[in-house]
């Protein structure tokens, strides 16, 4: 979801584009992300290449069969189920001549891989408006894969969609990653985490929230952000980028100057603030998916109010942007990288 790659936004959301149950049901969990696909499917100027990034077994693949599904068949709206319709049936069980999904063989993805994959994608489709490429466990590529990979990600030809999937987007050489428009997926388990929290004794719904906000799939990463320094650090974090506050220049500097000094969770910070755009985000959109930071639900409403889906996403694109220059462990500073962020979404965001 790289700034430059983002599509022109309708400006209106159209809550009839809302995909069946039906045909959610194997991504549930995914609801949001499932609407932004079909926003590209829909804007006629889906980006050429993506990168669907997410812990294993969310979904991710699947997500990326839907997306060829939505764009390239020929009444998607109209059937109830995927397996209705003959070319979903087909994209979806790899059938389609014009899908060509790429796994790794034995923990590796080689260049010969990769010359297959750019002489499929040289051919127009044959049968829909789309060509696909997924590429499975996208990480597996070897360095010259990746770089074999790299032209027909600068120039490809009209019509063809490169998904690139991955669990470890960090291990894509930034050159392959800055091409793609990443799309994130979330852990599955939300609700699942908050009935095992809702177990353990003596828990603020502050905490309950933080903890849910910050606990990536994982109890054992939940109940650490459930301690009081965690929960107060989240509610920092909110405040200082999001809500109108005197002096908020001085606040969002103090703030990336202790990144510098390593006492501030640099990791922890971004996840905070991206988890609290999405949640803005997903209200813009009118999903009706819960929040995570659902005890923050009258800020997320005044942003909403606030700024338009664009900025929304863009400041999110910030945040990722962040996130990817932090993975690279190049000789940057983390405030400096956190200045530079910050700074953007002042310019971008309007505090509510
Ligand atoms: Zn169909």
């Amino acid at each position: 979801m790289r700034s430059r790659n983002h599509p022109t936004l309708a400006p209106i959301f159209n809550p009839t584009s809302v995909l069946s149950q039906n045909q959610m049901s194997s991504l549930l969990g995914h609801e949001k992300i499932l609407e932004l696909l079909k926003r590209y499917a829909t804007d006629n100027r889906p980006a050429h290449a993506y990168l669907f990034s997410g812990r294993q077994g969310v979904g991710k693949k699947r997500a990326a069969l839907e997306f060829a599904c939505m764009i390239n068949c020929p009444d998607f709206s109209a059937h109830d189920t995927l397996t209705s319709c003959n070319t979903c049936r087909r994209i979806l069980c790899n059938t389609h001549p014009d899908i060509h999904i790429e796994q790794p063989e034995r923990n590796l993805i080689r260049i010969d891989a990769i010359r297959k994959i750019i002489s499929f994608i040289k051919y127009p489709p044959i049968e829909t408006s789309y060509r696909f490429v997924i590429i499975d466990d996208a990480h597996l590529m070897n360095r010259s894969a990746q770089n074999a990979l790299l032209k027909t990600l600068e120039e490809p030809p009209a019509n063809r969609i490169i998904i690139l999937v991955t669990s470890q987007p960090s291990s894509l050489l930034q050159t392959v990653r800055s091409r793609l428009r990443r799309i994130s997926f979330g852990p599955l388990s939300d609700e699942h985490l908050e009935k095992l929290l809702s177990n353990s004794k003596d828990m603020s719904p502050e905490a309950l929230n933080a903890a849910l906000a910050m606990a990536s799939g994982s109890i054992e990463r939940a109940l650490s952000k459930a301690a009081p320094k965690n929960v107060e650090f989240r509610r920092r974090v909110i405040s200082t980028l999001f809500e109108k506050m005197d002096r908020a220049y001085f606040h969002l500097v103090e703030l990336s100057a202790e990144a510098g000094t390593e006492r501030v969770a640099t990791d922890d910070l971004l996840e905070i603030a991206a988890g609290f755009l999405r949640d803005v985000i997903v209200t813009k959109l009118d999903s009706k998916a819960p929040l995570i930071n659902a005890d923050y639900e009258a800020l997320i409403k005044r942003l909403v109010s606030a700024n338009s889906l664009n900025r929304l996403m863009m400041a999110y694109d910030e945040i990722l942007k962040a996130s990817d220059r932090l993975d690279l462990d190049i000789n940057l500073g983390k405030n400096l990288v956190l200045d530079v962020t910050f700074l953007k979404i002042e310019g971008i965001l309007k505090r509510a």
